[in-house]
């Protein structure tokens, strides 16, 4: 289970860490504690020894032996005196005691020595400070003042034992809480995990609950939106996929109904005949725009189209829209007109894609336009552009507004393919007009015509003024 190798790395990671924290802290306390009693028992044994050895004047004497006997009784020390054939004269009651060779001839030298021991057989450990005797400048033997140093090692064994039994109980106690921690935050990575999995599987409906506001309640939120991105996506394609085949469906079905009534000569005459042909070559003029069309918003919506960004007039721009729609408007009975309100920057945009939005809106406009005038207005109020293009036509119902640029919403089913429309012409000029960081409104009523408004906003170094 992953948790278990979560669990495994943090818990080593900690292990270490204790390790590398605990065991130098614990020697350095250790050797701090048992420093600081060491050179307490070291001074306080050689000033002692010292100052007995300048006390002693005669070591043969048994009234020193019995004083220092007592003096030991006292202090809590041995002392013992050696004479100086190195033969003890005064023994408080330790046994087993000796010296070297070099020790005593440093003493004879006039030396102290300090050194320690351990008595035998009851393993009684001592600082032992030995200083020579002398009288007049002979020496006559030595004293050695011998402090147990027991108490020591049993303090150090406790205060050694203490740091280990708490080090291992903090050490658990870490492991415990890591061990817990990692099961918590392991716990949403195992969801977020198999969530990702039905993911995969085309299960896109799958949502993780948001419990934190950290980094793993982000990832669940980034991975919830990811859910909801792909759905919309399926969702789009699918009705993509239904829109096109149903699109296409009726204008094959015309192409067959009127190639069969052909083929088989239902027809009176040459006219009919002919006006079945024309039929079929409307037909087969929309499906060949209506595939052009379909292809061109798939790459826009998908990004694929390289847009060639230049500084552009748009005013000539729209002129030349206007001409080339001049004929159709004319076959209508329809004017157009061209006002630009002010002097225009340049600006920044595709002039082949900007002349396709114009195109675009004054098709629709002469399409559902039976009589008036087809306007066309550009102002530049020094932030924005904007171009207004508007008709007298038939109008759009307020409630079918918000809808319109939707790819093959059409107004009324047959309404467009009346007038000899796609459904997706809108479609293309917000998609065109978005790419070119502009945006599009309208503005219509029923009968009384429809005002598309197109606005680009205009950086002040992203014009220059013609
Ligand atoms: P179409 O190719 O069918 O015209 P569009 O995407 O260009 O598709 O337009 C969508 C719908 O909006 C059209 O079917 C039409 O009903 C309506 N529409 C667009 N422009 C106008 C206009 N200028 N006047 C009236 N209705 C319009």
């Amino acid at each position: 289970m992953k948790w278990d190798k979560i669990v495994l790395k943090l818990g080593g990671i900690i292990m270490i860490l204790f390790l590398v924290v605990l065991l130098p802290l614990g020697f350095v306390v250790n050797q701090i504690f048992s420093g600081f009693y060491f050179n307490e028992i070291q001074e306080e044994t050689e000033v002692l020894s010292q100052r007995y050895a300048r006390t002693i004047k005669s070591i043969e004497n048994p009234m020193t032996h019995s004083m220092f006997e007592s003096l030991a009784d006292l202090t809590n020390k041995e002392v013992i005196i050696l004479n100086k054939e190195k033969k003890e004269v005064t023994n408080s009651g330790v046994s087993g005691f000796a010296i070297s060779e070099g020790e005593f001839n440093e003493l004879l030298s006039g030396n102290p020595i300090t050194k320690q021991i351990e008595e035998i057989p009851n393993k009684h450990k001592f600082y032992v400070s030995g200083h020579p005797i002398s009288t007049s400048g002979d020496f006559i033997g030595a004293v050695f003042v011998l402090t147990s140093v027991d108490g020591i090692y049993d303090s150090i064994s406790k205060v050694r034992n203490f740091l280990i039994l708490s080090g291992f109980g903090a050490l658990f106690l870490a492991l415990g809480f890591t061990f817990m921690i990692s099961r918590k935050m392991s716990a949403p990575l195992l969801k977020m995990e198999k969530a990702t999995r039905q993911l995969t599987r085309g299960n896109l409906d799958v949502r993780l609950e948001v419990s934190s506001r950290d980094e793993i309640g982000s990832l669940s939120q980034a991975i919830n939106d990811l859910a909801q991105e792909l759905n919309r996506y399926r969702t789009n394609r699918r009705e993509f996929f239904a829109d096109i085949s149903h699109e296409l469906r009726t204008p094959i079905s015309y192409l067959q109904g009127y190639a069969q009534v052909l083929r088989e000569g239902y027809y009176q005459n040459n006219d009919e005949k002919q006006q079945y042909l024309k039929i079929i070559q409307d037909e087969s003029n929309r499906l060949t725009q209506l595939i052009n069309d379909v292809f061109e918003l798939s790459k826009m919506e998908e990004a694929r189209i390289d847009l060639n960004f230049d500084y552009v007039n748009i005013s000539e721009i729209a002129e030349q829209a206007l001409s080339k729609v001049q004929r159709e408007a004319q076959i209508k009975g329809l004017n157009t007109s061209l006002r630009v309100t002010n002097h225009l920057p340049l600006i920044k945009a595709d002039s082949v894609r900007m002349e396709q939005i114009f195109i675009n809106l004054l098709s629709n406009a002469i399409r559902y336009s039976n009589e008036g005038l087809i306007k066309v207005e550009i102002v530049f109020n020094h932030k924005y552009l904007k171009v207004d293009i508007a008709d007298n036509g038939i109008g759009i119902p307020k409630e079918e507004l918000p809808y319109i640029f939707e790819r093959f919403h059409r107004v009324e089913k047959s309404r467009s393919r009346d007038f000899g429309g796609t459904g997706l012409g809108l479609a293309i000029v917000k998609q065109l007009v978005e790419l070119q960081n502009g945006s599009i409104t309208v503005d219509s009523q029923i009968g009384n015509g429809t005002r598309f408004t197109l606005s680009f906003p205009i950086e002040e170094e992203n014009y220059e003024k013609i």
